[in-house]
Formats: C-alpha cells, sequence, structure tokens
C-alpha cells in the first residue's frame, strides 16, 4: 500500500531544460558561480558561505592548473575537478583500498567515466518515483551496487530536474555506515545512471508488512543506526525531511541504510517553510504552516518508533484512502494512544521526541 505524498509548490517551478544537453545540465555538485578571487578571509571560518565560497574558489583552480579540456562556465566539468570529489571516477577507494594500491595510477588517471558496459546488470530491485533500480556488479571490482535509472524525458516533463541535482549534490556528499552511498553517476542520451551502495533486498516498509510489528530490542537495533545517521546529517546541515519505513533500506545483517533524498535540503536557513514529507509523519509545525528545521526528522522518529511497535503509524490509516484532514487534526492535537503493551520506556521516548531534542538510546 502506497501512502500519500505531499509535494511541495517548489517541485513545480522549474525551467525545463533541452532533451540531449550534457550531463552538467542535469545533475552537479556545486553552484556554478565562479570565485576567482580569493575567498575573503574575514568572513566568520565557520559560515557554509565561507566554506562554500573556498571550496568553488579551490575547484575553479584545480581545473585551471590541469591540461583536461574545461570553460570558464563549466569547471565543475573538468574531470580533474570530477575525480576530486569521485563524480564519474571507478570510485576504488570505496570499495576495496587494497585494490587501490595495486591499480596504478596512469590507469585511474585514463578511466575518469563509467559506462553501462562496466556493470553486470543482475536483478531488478524496485521502482521509484522516476526510476528503475537494479542490482548490479561492478565488472573491475567485483563490487555489488544498485544502479539507479532515470529517464531525461520524464525529470524534465516532471520539472524535477533541479531537485535531482539537489538530492544528488547532497547525497554524494554524505559518507556514513547507515547512509546510502553515492558512488557516481553517469548518462547516455536518453538517461541518467546514479551508481549506489547496495543495502540489501528488503525496507522497513516491507519488513514490518511481514512480522506485523518488532520488538523492543529490534526496534531499538533499527533506530539506534538511524539516529546516528540523522545526528551525522543534522550536524553538517543536511535535513532530510522524508523519513519514514519506505526509505530505509536494511540488509540480511540487520545494518539499515538510510535512502531517498529527494526532499532533502543542505545549507538550510535556521527555518524553511517548504510543505513536504508522508501524510502519516508531518510534524504539527507542517500543518499550522510554521517554520520548520531539523525538528521535522526528529518528530518523524517518534512516529517511525510508534508504527515499528505497533504496526501502524500513530495518527491513523495509512493509504491513498486516508483522510488527511482527520490526520492532520490528531498530528496538530499530539493525539496518540499507546496499546497497553507498549512499555513505558517507549512511551517516554516517544514522547520525548515531540520536543524534538536527540535521545541518545
Ligand atoms: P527509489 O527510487 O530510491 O525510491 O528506489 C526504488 C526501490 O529500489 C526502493 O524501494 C528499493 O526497493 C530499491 N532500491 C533503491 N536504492 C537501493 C539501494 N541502494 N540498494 C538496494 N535497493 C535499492
Amino acid at each position: 500500500m502506497s501512502r500519500q505524498i505531499f509535494k511541495s509548490p517548489e517541485r513545480k517551478s522549474s525551467n525545463a531544460i533541452t532533451r540531449g544537453a550534457p550531463l552538467s545540465e542535469y545533475v552537479d555538485y556545486t553552484p556554478r558561480s565562479l570565485d576567482t578571487e580569493a575567498p575573503e578571509y574575514n568572513q566568520n571560518p565557520n559560515s557554509i558561505s565561507y566554506a562554500k565560497q573556498r571550496r568553488s574558489h579551490m575547484y575553479h583552480q584545480m581545473a585551471m592548473q590541469s591540461e583536461d579540456p574545461f570553460t570558464e562556465s563549466n569547471y565543475m566539468d573538468s574531470p580533474v575537478v570530477r575525480r576530486h570529489f569521485g563524480i564519474n571516477t571507478p570510485s576504488i577507494s570505496y570499495f576495496d583500498q587494497k585494490l587501490l594500491l595495486a591499480i596504478d595510477a596512469e590507469f585511474l588517471a585514463r578511466k575518469t567515466e563509467w559506462h553501462m558496459d562496466d556493470f553486470h546488470v543482475q536483478t531488478y530491485l524496485g521502482t521509484g518515483k522516476f526510476g528503475v533500480v537494479w542490482q548490479a556488479i561492478e565488472q573491475r571490482t567485483h563490487t555489488t551496487v544498485a544502479i539507479k535509472i532515470l529517464k531525461k524525458k520524464e525529470l524534465e516533463e516532471a520539472h524535477v530536474v533541479p531537485f535531482l541535482k539537489r538530492e544528488v549534490e547532497i547525497q554524494a556528499h554524505l559518507d556514513h555506515p547507515n547512509i546510502v552511498r553515492l558512488f557516481g553517476y553517469f548518462d547516455d542520451a536518453e538517461r541518467i545512471y546514479l551508481v549506489l551502495e547496495y543495502a540489501g533486498k528488503n525496507d522497513l516498509f516491507g519488513e514490518l508488512k511481514r512480522r506485523q510489528r518488532f520488538t523492543e530490542a529490534e526496534t531499538v537495533k533499527y533506530l539506534s543506526q538511524l539516529v546516528d545517521a540523522l545526528e551525522y546529517m543534522h550536524k553538517i546541515g543536511v535535513l532530510h525531511r522524508d523519513i519514514k519505513l519506505e526509505n530505509i533500506l536494511v540488509g540480511h545483517d540487520g545494518v539499515i541504510k538510510l535512502a531517498d533524498f529527494g526532499w532533502a535540503v543542505y545549507d538550510p536557513q535556521p527555518r524553511r517553510n517548504t510543505f513536504c514529507g508522508t501524510l502519516d509523519y508531518i510534524p504539527p509545525e507542517m500543518i499550522v504552516n510554521e517554520p520548520h528545521s531539523h525538528s521535522v526528522d526528529i518528530w518523524a522518529l517518534g512516529v517511525l518508533t510508534f508504527e515499528m511497535l505497533t504496526g501502524k503509524p500513530p495518527f491513523g490509516q495509512t493509504g491513498n484512502d486516508a483522510d488527511p484532514q482527520a490526520v492532520y487534526q490528531r498530528i496538530t492535537e499530539v493525539d496518540i494512544h499507546f496499546p497497553s503493551y507498549i512499555s513505558a520506556g517507549a512511551r517516554s521516548f516517544i514522547c520525548k521526541v515531540k520536543t524534538r531534542r536527540y535521545i541518545h538510546i
């Protein structure tokens, strides 16, 4: 059963781009502003704008110093810059350190791009909003990866290219054992391919449907990993904004990986107003149209905990037939009914999450 997804008006407003445009039109990592001047060192060195300026300046310098062809406006496409932060490189360092030692630098320097020929596609994993995901083996390193295949035409028609850019930029910068890694991306005339860490065959939503509900011990096992991932993201200024069971993939060893950064934001203003996410997980501040912050993810953590322990979200029916108004009403009133089998500790955890502060498990 799918759940209602709420889209913000943001999603509708973007400029379509010309079919067959270069890959950098669809995905890139950093704003293209040309900071050829030295960064202003009198700024607060801890500020995000300072870090961005410095990063942009560094990449531009790097592109200028290399012999790779690039133009002033697309220095982020310079192969040397891409290699620096792992775009379109074989990303061996992520896969196998031993192999990295064995591979000579000349080979690495030559091979800067992946193609579909580099992968042996194995099994179908699932279909998302805009793409199909396949399990595949990277032939050279024999690493299992997940490849998400997105059709450029569909992305353009749905006006979601800017969102894909943002998703890729954010996910590629996250490096945490409980977050799906983005190793790189490549394209052909019609499609974009995202090469992702393979995170197992199941998600927690499917797992919960099979099991009806999780024990407290199982819930804690999953939650502690998720809290770790969220704390890491929030510290570096990333909000996920769509935390839910469906977006948590689980491997056979019980290691979870947070996926789907389609709603995530980086460098957030302290407070944001976008209305987004999934009905069951929307926090009261979004419903009453007040600004939100990383509080959205923490609120979702409480909803998730309730759902894992009881098999149902706390504020009403899930599914497309849910009555949003009734659910909103219960959310704004924080109207939670705990079944009797929920322990005092679990109740207390869920209620503390309402205060939107971190609780260490
Ligand atoms: P998405 O487009 O991200 O919603 O992905 C669609 C489906 O593909 C998900 O529901 C998962 O079943 C599967 N999937 C996506 N990413 C991965 C991954 N990194 N590892 C394993 N399965 C994945």
